[in-house]
């Protein structure tokens, strides 16, 4: 990521209302309304779909006609379908499927996309000193999280450090050269659900904007990107956020986000699994083999593949994880809802 992100949050949004604001949401940000000194009415409004995408819902918001939204929609579905291609655990051609189910044997030859994303997780690992660690695929099995029949216990101290064998970037072999990966434990499984939205969203936004449809949003499941233009050139977006207590409408506190950059909120807001009667979110501390405590994190980054990384990083690792990234990125913003 670039090392300075433009800060655009409102000064509403700053200080001890933004963190009283924050710690009472469940968030999940799906409005998009661009900001104008002088509105015009033609194009104040964005024109927008909304669609169920792999488990989640996408959303494309542009400020242009009809014509267009189908346009960008299309553009929007070829580059989830393609990302989808490589990174999907459901689809059992995927690339990451036959990566998960040969690289133990042997190295497993990267495709360029799917080596770019591991390179860009290699590097998420390191600079979140473990908290991002997209191996933590063999502990989503433990506790559950894919099985179609959910167990009602947690996993007992010893399961968990059972697996925990299984987990671990640095028990990965890379080969530079070859661009290939090689687990050295057995049962190795890598997981791209905390950061493959993220790159798809940034794909899809590229290829909206490169279309000449350069003014509005993308979402894929709560990330988000904003084209590179608002509309009449003013200073950026309003992203509303969804009240938790009621699904119908959006917070009073808004984050006023500038064009091109990107926001994701990650947590156990729609995503857990409950036994025992407690619930768990499908964030893993790989350090511990237990889901993170934290309900959600929002980070504003440049793109939506670090927003995407730093919020599931920030979920996972908490505070200790949140000040590495704000002394590696001192523009970042990052909220935590606890
Ligand atoms: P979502 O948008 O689906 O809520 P997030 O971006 O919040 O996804 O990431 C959660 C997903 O990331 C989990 O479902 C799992 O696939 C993966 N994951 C869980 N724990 C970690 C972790 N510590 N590091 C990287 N990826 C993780
Ligand atoms: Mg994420």
């Amino acid at each position: 990521m670039s090392a300075k992100p433009d800060t655009a949050v409102s000064s509403k949004f700053r200080g001890k209302a933004l963190l009283t604001a924050v710690s009472a949401l469940l968030v999940i940000i799906l409005l998009a309304i661009a900001v104008r000194k002088n509105p015009a009415p033609e194009n104040s409004i964005p024109v927008q779909t909304a669609f169920p995408v792999m488990g989640t819902i996408g959303r494309v918001a542009i400020y242009a006609g009809e014509k267009e939204l189908t346009t960008a929609t299309d553009i929007y579905r070829r580059e989830f379908d393609a990302v989808s291609a490589v990174f999907s655990l459901r689809d059992q051609e995927s690339e990451l499927f036959r990566l998960n189910s040969s690289a133990a044997e042997k190295p497993f030859p990267c495709s360029e996309t799917m080596w770019f994303l591991l390179m860009r997780a290699k590097q998420a690992y390191e600079e979140t000193a473990g908290a991002f660690d997209i191996t933590v695929k063999p502990l989503m099995d433990l506790w559950g999280f894919y099985q179609q029949k959910k167990r009602t216990d947690p996993p007992s101290a010893a399961e968990i450090a059972a697996v925990l064998e299984k987990t671990g970037f640095d028990k990965l072999q890379f080969n530079e050269a070859e661009k290939t990966v090689f687990f050295t434990v057995p049962g190795m499984a890598l997981d791209f659900g905390g950061i493959a939205k993220g790159y798809a969203a940034d794909r899809a936004a590229q290829a909206v904007s490169a279309a000449g449809i350069t003014a509005g949003v993308i979402d894929i499941g709560g990330n988000l990107r904003m084209l590179p233009d608002a509309p009449g050139g003013k200073e950026g977006f309003i992203v509303a956020i969804r009240d938790p207590k009621d699904r119908n409408s959006v917070l009073p506190e808004t984050l006023t986000v500038k064009p091109a950059m990107a926001v994701s909120t990650s947590g156990n807001y729609e995503r857990f699994i409950e036994l025992n009667g407690k619930k768990y979110s499908h964030i893993i501390s790989p350090a511990t083999g237990y889901p993170a405590e934290i309900s959600a994190v929002t980070v504003v980054a440049p793109t939506a593949l670090d927003a995407d990384i730093f919020s599931t990083a920030c979920v996972a690792g908490g505070e200790k994880t949140a000040e590495l990234l704000r002394q590696k990125y001192p523009e970042l913003q990052i909220y935590f809802m606890r």
